[in-house]
């Protein structure tokens, strides 16, 4: 079995896979996707359930997306979860975007139907909010949040959960600005327009979520100083590298509770199992997998 296949496999799966067992119906696809940590947590969650099937990365170029799409369920996928750069064109692509996906602006599982029709929803949200509940024991509905990066992909779909969980209030940041009256604007659409801000007060916050980039390197700035923070402060940066990120240090100095983005990315990929095979996925299992 090969770590990485590519649309060429795709093309002629049966036979470019004809070793593999269980066969491989579920892949993460991304461009690049080699390093993708969700094929250890999924197989073991496939072997745990009892499942046949078995999960592979799929390397696709963003030229190649539409014609993976439509070989997948030829090739007897049950479906897929999509990374950088897919997400938002998947969403245009899919015969069947649910309302989450299309609030999150992106797809990040695809779900093949029974019918050969491909349907999409975004799960990231809702991992998000399994995580914070998991690190903190809170709810997204009795805190007054702010969303760092809201801009981006993971934060749009991060303050679309948390609106759409009727949290106490929420404060969007990111740092090109004008990124942020259209999508509050479509929030307030569903979340009461009085509650929201663009105004950032951390002494008026609970929870400070980044989902910027900013962390991704041991040696980047905190993008909120230590000296701003307070220990009653709850801090979840979605960034999951090796490292403590310089804003969980930051949390750290003043004794604020800090968790890091592995929990939102077991509990998103978690609700993709839930949903190809609506049943409880096994969370520890793939706990164990991403951490092995
Ligand atoms: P993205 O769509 O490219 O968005 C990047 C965001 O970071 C934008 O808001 C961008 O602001 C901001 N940013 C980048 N560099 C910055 C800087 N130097 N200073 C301030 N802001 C900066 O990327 P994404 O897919 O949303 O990913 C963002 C983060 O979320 C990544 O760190 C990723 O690891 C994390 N994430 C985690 C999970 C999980 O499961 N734990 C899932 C998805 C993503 P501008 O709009 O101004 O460019």
């Amino acid at each position: 079995m090969k770590s990485v296949y590519t649309l060429n496999d795709l093309r002629q799966w049966k036979e470019a896979t004809a070793e593999c067992t269980p066969p491989l119906r579920l892949a993460v696809i991304g461009d690049p996707v080699a390093h993708s940590k969700s094929p250890q947590m999924h197989n073991p969650a496939l072997v745990a359930a009892g499942i046949a099937a078995a999960y592979t990365r799929l390397h696709i170029q963003p030229g190649e997306l539409a014609e993976c799409l439509r070989l997948l369920p030829a090739a007897g996928f049950i479906g897929i979860n999509c990374t950088i750069p897919h997400k938002a064109a998947v969403l245009a692509a899919v015969d069947a975007p649910d309302e989450t996906a299309r609030r999150a602006g992106g797809v990040n599982t695809v779900i093949v139907q029974p019918d050969g029709t491909t349907a999409g929803t975004s799960t990231d949200g809702g991992g998000f909010s399994r995580a914070v509940r998991e690190s903190f024991g809170a709810s997204l509905k009795d805190l007054r949040i702010l969303v760092l990066g809201a801009g981006g992909g993971a934060g749009r779909a991060v303050a679309m959960q948390c609106a759409a969980e009727g949290c106490v209030t929420l404060t969007l940041a990111n740092r090109t600005a004008d990124k942020l009256p259209s999508l509050a604007a479509e929030i307030a659409t569903f979340y009461p327009a009085e509650k929201l801000s663009l105004t950032t007060d951390l002494a008026a916050v609970d929870l400070i979520v980044n989902c910027t980039a900013v962390g991704m390197k041991a040696d980047d700035l905190s993008p909120i100083a230590a000296d701003q923070l307070s220990a009653r402060h709850l801090v979840y940066d979605t960034i999951y590298v090796g490292h403590r990120t310089p804003l969980l240090r930051a949390a750290d100095a003043v004794g604020a509770r800090g968790a890091n983005g592995l929990a939102m990315l077991l509990h998103q990929g978690a609700l993709a199992f839930e949903h190809w095979f609506a049943r409880p996925a096994p969370i520890e299992v793939m706990r164990a997998g991403l951490l092995g």
